[in-house]
């Protein structure tokens, strides 16, 4: 099976689970008895009042409203590898710089690369600049594999940001990418992260130039099936014109009036 570098016209779908396998030997490798993941850079990004952002390369999912950088479409292209150690060392450097608390890993998936994810998650646990870890993560991986989400609930500092995608299969599969059938992984991995008492929270781009009002009403009521505290409290973003993200729609062939 061949994946698209983003979505096209006449794109195939894929299986997104058998995407972060294959992105995962691009992005990470054995080194010593740990595994390293590709980064682009590590800065102090002003969201979430500042917090430690280390740039990953690579994803399980195509969006074509995605803002991250190109490496998300050229993964073998971009980054070099870092151990955890290395990334643990960036936050408490950036960190104590920048009187910055908080820390996460962003512009790609951070649960591509289990072993290394949870390596770092360790070295935060140990590192008193981080106080808390936002893991923003589309949710696939933790839909396909509870005992993922169980390693991962071991971590206290740890707070989950579960990006869904879309509120019915079909346009789950128009908006990125994969294959319809793994609708329902988003909402797996929520049942998987109230099962095992992690802290988390539910985003959605439900801009209304994507997301028509009845999908947005589905998302609600499915959010609300599982706890309705999720849909009370679902945070909605809209679509904004990075570069990255013009490119994207363009080759999607989705116009958006700015
Ligand atoms: S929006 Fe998130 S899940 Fe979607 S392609 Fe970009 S990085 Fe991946």
């Amino acid at each position: 099976m061949s994946y698209p570098r983003c979505i096209s016209k006449n794109f195939s779908s894929f299986d997104p689970v058998e995407l972060a396998k294959k992105t995962e030997d691009i992005v990470c490798r054995d080194e010593g008895g740990s595994q390293s993941r590709k980064y682009t850079e590590f800065y102090v990004a002003g969201v979430y009042r500042g917090i430690v952002t280390a740039c990953c390369v690579g994803c399980n999912l195509r969006c074509f409203f995605c803002w991250s950088p190109i490496s998300r479409d050229f993964p073998e292209k971009y980054g070099r590898y870092c151990l955890p150690d290395a990334v643990s060392d960036a936050y408490r450097r950036l960190g104590s710089g920048y009187g910055v608390e908080k820390a996460r890993i962003s512009c790609g998936e951070p649960t591509i690369g289990r072993r290394h994810l949870l390596e770092v998650l360790k070295r935060v646990e140990a590192l008193d600049q981080v106080k808390l870890f936002i893991l923003e993560t589309n949710g696939i991986l933790f839909g396909a594999d509870k005992s993922y989400v169980k390693e991962v609930a071991k971590f206290e500092k740890v707070y989950v940001r579960v990006s869904v995608k879309a509120g019915t299969p079909e346009r789950f599969e128009w908006k990125t990418g994969a294959q319809r059938k793994f609708f329902e992984l988003q909402f797996r991995a929520i049942e998987h992260l109230l099962d095992e008492g992690v802290r988390f929270h539910v985003a959605a781009m439900t801009d209304p130039r994507i997301m028509t009002s009845d999908e947005r009403r589905q998302l609600l009521r499915r959010l609300a099936e599982i706890d309705l505290w999720l849909a009370k409290n679902l945070e909605e973003e809209d679509v904004d014109p990075y570069e990255a993200t013009l490119f994207r729609l363009k080759k999607a062939g989705v116009e958006l009036k700015w």
